[in-house]
């Protein structure tokens, strides 16, 4: 069974865009995964199309409507469609490796992306949306965030990446941020390879790694050592 991504949006252009070339595009391509960008627009019942209004209790901008919303998502997600549903967002829960692996694992995603203020809440309530943040800044719509949500599912799908162990090396799949990586010239601008990644020698190259990422882990993200939950289960 291949991952069935359904994205809805105003921008249904937007899709697959990056999401076509390269590792991701060939999947797609082979059917590993599909993707079904869904225009919210259609689901307006107005003449002029309308999807937002202002804001109740006034301010600037304006809030994507809850009833053009929920007829989108019923029609992306009639009961019985086990897939979750995300919003993407600035106030959801960061998205992490572990969260990234638990979607690659299931059935799909339907993702809403949002844009102006954001939408209503009480479509996040009525739906039971999983708000997801991709982090701490702000984009004009949640159409990058989708992609980039995507991207990080798509590349774990079995057969995606030729060289599955490097997925298991990747940073965050141990805890730690990834060791610095090294290739030809053996001398670069004056800079040689340490000495240890030419020995030949497995185990202390091994004992090297992990110790360059215990270090840059500890210099970069002490948080990551910190956490009480382990990244990936
Ligand atoms: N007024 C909102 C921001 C709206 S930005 C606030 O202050 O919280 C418009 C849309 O972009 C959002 O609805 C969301 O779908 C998307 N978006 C913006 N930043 C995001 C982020 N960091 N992660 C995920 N989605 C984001």
């Amino acid at each position: 069974m291949s991952f069935a991504a359904s994205v809805l949006t105003l921008y249904p252009e937007m899709f697959p865009g990056a999401l076509g070339l390269s590792l991701a595009g060939r999947a797609l391509e082979a059917g590993t995964w599909s993707l079904e960008a869904i225009q919210i627009r259609d689901f307006a019942t107005d003449k002029h199309r309308t999807v937002d209004d202002t804001p109740a209790g006034g301010g600037a901008g304006m809030v994507m409507r809850a009833d053009v919303l929920a007829r989108a998502l019923d029609h992306a997600s009639p009961p019985g469609d086990e897939r979750p549903r995300l919003l993407m967002s600035p106030r959801g829960k960061p998205l992490t490796q572990a969260r990234v692996r638990e979607l690659a694992a299931g059935p799909g995603a339907v993702i809403l992306c949002g844009r102006f203020e954001g939408v209503d809440q009480r479509l996040i309530e009525a739906r039971g949306l999983e708000e997801v943040s991709i982090g701490d800044f702000i984009l004009s719509g949640g159409e990058p965030a989708a992609l980039v949500l995507l991207d990080a599912v798509v590349r774990l799908l079995p057969g995606v990446m030729g060289n599955a162990v490097s997925g298991e090396e990747e940073s965050f799949e141990n805890g730690l941020l990834e060791h610095p990586h090294y290739t030809r010239p053996q001398e670069f601008e004056g800079r040689p390879i340490p000495d240890v990644l030419i020995s030949g020698n497995h185990k202390k190259i091994a004992d090297w790694r992990r110790a360059e990422a215990e270090k840059l882990t500890r210099e970069r993200r002490p948080d990551l050592l910190a956490a009480d939950q382990p990244l990936v289960k």
